[in-house]
């Protein structure tokens, strides 16, 4: 039986993965010339199921307007005549309420957690080397910040999840090189999240998959896709020859597009509430290992994370609304600096930092979709947010699941899926 999977980002390689290994013939097209060059290209790196977060959280609208004026803001929105952004901000301030953000959270999370110990499985079958580190550390600069923690630290509690909240000398004891003179009411400590390089995982993995026979075609662009006669789907290629776009047949499309799924998916009647919501990093190399992060930590009042991958130090964050654009905003970029200077003034030279920016496929409740839709053959596996490198092996391993499933070889997957599949959204089967 022969599965496309389209997009060859993180979610898209890890989807690969275990649809060759679940036995079938599976193809990936990509547009880029490489696995991971779009949003799994640049981000923090951090893969922390304890603290997975739904953007809709009660206080966000709030916070989301105290900030709309400040100058080195944490979320930016740049409102636009885009009649999909407005609905969008509709769904997701319904979304904003306790009960919700619960309810979202503990999907995401049960996702995240089952993830991990995919990748676990995976990181030692195959000795993928990805640059990990453990440990999660989040900073709170006023005790403000400190209390506005509370709710995230109860859930932590009731969910049995490991997790300290630590004085300010005890966070500069976990991460030595803090600097001593930026003002810190304390931190909270995970100890066992963790971080990694996610293109060099998916390098990795994407590597593996080809050996044991997934095949991968890059600069191929898909424009659509459509049912055929015969209970088959049709994908359609962007750049044909002679005028006509190439065809290719297959008997499930996954579909792993991140960002741009959702206009694949409109002329097939399914209307994905996809929005990007843009971020950026910077990268520098660490010029000074007792200045620089040990392991991953996450400046709380920013909301800007910073990540050590092996010899390098990456600083991640922002989220912008309301543009399309991948440009690189200079004010966005300085706050990271700023942020990363704040902490670890000296770990490398600053000016000399690559920088980047990413759309993060955001849904407005939170939680990914993955499985069946209305079309049959069709599969989601999209919408992963600002936590898709935390929860990629889990869904990879899900899609495939479930694909297997409805050819009849294997009962579906392993953890409930309840709230985690496309009916959620109306576009597939509810349960
Ligand atoms: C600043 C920032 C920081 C982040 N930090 C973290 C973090 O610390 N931890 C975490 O877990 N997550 C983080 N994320 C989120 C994470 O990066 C994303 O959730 C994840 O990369 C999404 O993966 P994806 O495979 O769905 O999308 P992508 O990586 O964008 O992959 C989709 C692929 O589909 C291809 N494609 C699209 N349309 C077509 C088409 N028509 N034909 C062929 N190919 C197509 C694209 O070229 C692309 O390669 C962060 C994101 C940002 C922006």
């Amino acid at each position: 039986m022969h599965v496309i999977v389209i997009g060859a980002g993180v979610i898209g390689v890890c989807s690969a993965w275990y649809l060759r290994q679940a036995g079938f013939d599976v193809t990936v097209l990509e547009r880029r010339a490489a696995p991971a060059q779009e949003t799994s290209f640049g981000n923090a790196g951090m893969i922390a199921p304890g603290y997975v977060t739904p953007w809709a959280a009660p206080g966000m609208p709030g916070k989301v307007l105290r900030t709309l004026f400040a100058r080195e803001a944490p979320v930016v929105f740049r409102p636009s005549a885009d009649p999909a952004m407005w609905r969008w901000i509709v769904r997701w301030l319904r979304e904003c309420n306790l009960e919700r953000y619960r309810a979202n959270k503990l999907r995401m999370q049960r996702l995240a957690f089952y993830s991990r110990a995919c990748l676990h499985r995976l990181r030692s079958e195959l000795e993928i080397d990805y640059e990990q580190s453990q440990g999660y550390l989040q900073l709170f600069r006023t005790a403000r910040d400190l209390d506005l923690a509370g709710p995230a630290v109860a859930l932590l509690r009731e969910n049995n999840v490991p997790h300290q909240l630590v004085s300010a000398q005890e966070c500069r004891r976990i991460e030595p090189g803090l600097a001593a003179d930026t003002p810190l009411a304390g931190g909270l400590h995970l100890p066992e999240d963790e971080s990694g390089n996610c293109p060099m995982f998916v390098r990795a993995l994407h590597r593996h998959a080809e050996a044991a026979g997934v095949a991968f075609r890059f600069e191929t662009q898909v424009a659509r896709i459509r049912p055929d006669q015969g209970g088959k789907l049709q994908v359609e290629l962007a750049h044909g020859q002679n005028g006509r776009a190439p065809v290719l047949a297959a008997d499930r499309v996954l579909v792993a597009a991140g960002v741009d799924s959702a206009p694949l998916l409109l002329p097939l009647g399914l209307r994905v509430p996809l929005y990007p919501v843009k971020g950026y990093s910077v990268t520098l190399l660490v010029r000074d290992e007792l200045q620089a992060p040990l392991g991953a930590l996450m400046d709380e009042s920013y909301k800007i994370a910073i990540t050590r991958l092996g010899n390098r130090m990456r600083v991640a964050g922002t989220a912008e609304l309301g543009s399309r654009r991948l440009d690189l905003r200079p004010a966005a970029l300085r706050t990271l600096v700023k942020v990363a200077r704040d902490w670890f003034p000296v770990a490398g030279n600053y000016q000399e930092a690559t920088q980047w920016a990413g759309a993060r496929p955001m849904l407005p409740d939170g939680p990914p979709l993955i499985g069946p839709t209305a079309v049959p053959g069709l599969f989601l596996n999209l919408g992963h947010g600002s936590t898709g490198w935390a929860m990629s092996c889990g869904s990879g391993k899900i899609a495939a699941d479930q694909i297997a499933a409805s050819a009849g070889a294997a009962s579906g997957p392993d953890i409930d899926m309840e709230g985690l599949l496309p009916g959620r959204h109306g576009l597939g089967p509810a349960r």
